[in-house]
């Protein structure tokens, strides 16, 4: 696949929950195409339908109306990487920090496979080399409990990229850890996507860290979720601490914030 092929689009998608006269409307009219090796992220009101377009590309759920097509075919019909990572890192606590991270590697084709094979030897090194990207060396051999929650989410990252996706998809990720925390792992996943370039979709309400980490940002309008904006971000890379201080950063973050409060508003005024 090319740099510019097509990996992601959404055609006049709409997602309908529940039933009957208790239905309502999730998603409307949501059309969206994403390019191998954006960095999108998603931005908007609480319910307005940011998970359900990541559930949506990954296959766990199918739009009531239009389409989903993830490398060229409907999403959950290929077999392609996806990592997934949420704002609960949810280790398995009897598992050590490494086997937590080797996990989807026991369960992912085509790694399962060559994992029972090598029975897992040859993927060690990979983790350690993950672990030492994120900050975490030396602390495979750890249990998750004996880790803090912002350890917990390097961790966490390391589990949803070790199977290599070219889709990473990720759902306020760093919506419980503290600013500093945060911005440390802003940087370190900023440094992985350069590495790799995988296609992200990042949900977070953290406007800062959207403007930080994307090459495009998706506003979205409060329930029913449809796309209001659709903006290029252009910081030149790897962006800095110092990025987000400059005239163009906070004007953007200004615009961003605009957009929802209006989102919001045009909510509240609804019967
Ligand atoms: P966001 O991630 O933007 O906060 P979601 O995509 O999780 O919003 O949800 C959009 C709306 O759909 C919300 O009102 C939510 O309560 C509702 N919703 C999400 N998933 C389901 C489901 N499986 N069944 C019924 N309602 C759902
Ligand atoms: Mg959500």
């Amino acid at each position: 696949m090319n740099a510019h092929a097509r990996i992601v689009q959404l055609d006049a998608v709409r997602v309908r929950f529940g039933r009957e006269r208790e239905s309502f409307l999730a998603l409307d009219q949501t059309t969206l195409k994403v390019e191998d090796g954006e960095f999108v992220a998603m931005v908007g009101p609480s319910g307005c339908g940011k998970s359900t377009i990541l559930k949506l590309v990954a296959g766990l759920l199918q739009p009531t109306e239009g389409a989903v097509i993830v490398a060229g075919r409907e999403a959950g019909a290929e077999r392609i990487g996806i990592g997934m990572a949420f704002q609960n890192p949810t280790m398995l606590p009897w598992l050590t920090i490494r086997q937590n991270i080797m996990l989807p590697l026991k369960i992912v084709e085509p790694y399962a496979s060559s994992f029972r094979k090598e029975k897992g030897r040859l993927f060690r090194d990979k983790v350690d080399a993950l672990l030492e990207k994120v900050g975490l060396a030396g602390f495979g051999d750890q249990r998750p409990w004996e880790l803090s929650g912002g350890m917990l989410q390097r961790a966490n990252l390391c589990r949803a990229l070790i199977h290599e996706p070219r889709l990473l998809m990720l759902d306020e990720p760093f919506g419980a850890l503290d600013q500093f925390t945060r911005e440390e792992l802003w940087a370190i996943l900023q440094e992985l996507w350069i590495e790799t370039r995988p296609t992200v979709f990042l949900v977070t309400h953290d406007l800062r860290e959207a403007a930080f980490l994307a090459s495009r940002i998706l506003v979205m309008s409060a329930r029913p979720g449809r796309v209001i904006d659709d903006r290029n971000v252009s910081f030149a890379r790897p962006r800095t601490l110092d990025t987000t201080y400059e005239d163009g950063f906070v004007a953007l973050t200004h615009a961003l914030r605009s957009l929802i409060v209006t989102a919001r508003q045009n909510q509240e005024a609804r019967p």
